[in-house]
């Protein structure tokens, strides 16, 4: 004798296995840690860093030699600052950040 698709005792099955299937795709969402600002957890990039002394990284663009006019950290497309903040990522760093008022000899405008 085989079984049917349709009896209630199928029903009741697929029903659990649906919940178990929700209740298994929620669990990762639930799991995730919460996304902290990258400021929160990034440290202020130092000058006598090795890749910032390779970079010619300073903390004030005006100090910087071979700074183009107005070139600073907060206007470089590599920049991940929230405008308006003194400080923020830069891919160059990675988990550091980089003075707004700063800037480096990867410096770009694209
Ligand atoms: Fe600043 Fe751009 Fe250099 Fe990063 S790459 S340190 S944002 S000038």
């Amino acid at each position: 004798m085989s079984r049917t698709c349709g009896g209630p005792e199928n029903a009741h099955r697929r029903d659990v296995l649906r919940r178990l299937a929700l209740g298994l795709a929620a669990v990762p969402l639930a799991s995730l840690p919460q996304r902290a600002p990258a400021a929160a957890a990034a440290t202020l990039l130092s000058e006598d860093d090795p890749l910032a002394k390779a970079q010619g990284y300073v903390a004030d663009a005006h100090r910087a030699k071979g700074a183009q006019g107005g070139a600073l950290c907060s206007n470089c497309s590599i920049y991940g600052g929230v405008p308006g903040t003194d400080s923020g990522p830069c891919m160059i760093f990675p988990g550091k950040l980089v003075k707004a008022a700063g800037w480096c000899k990867a410096w770009s405008s694209l």
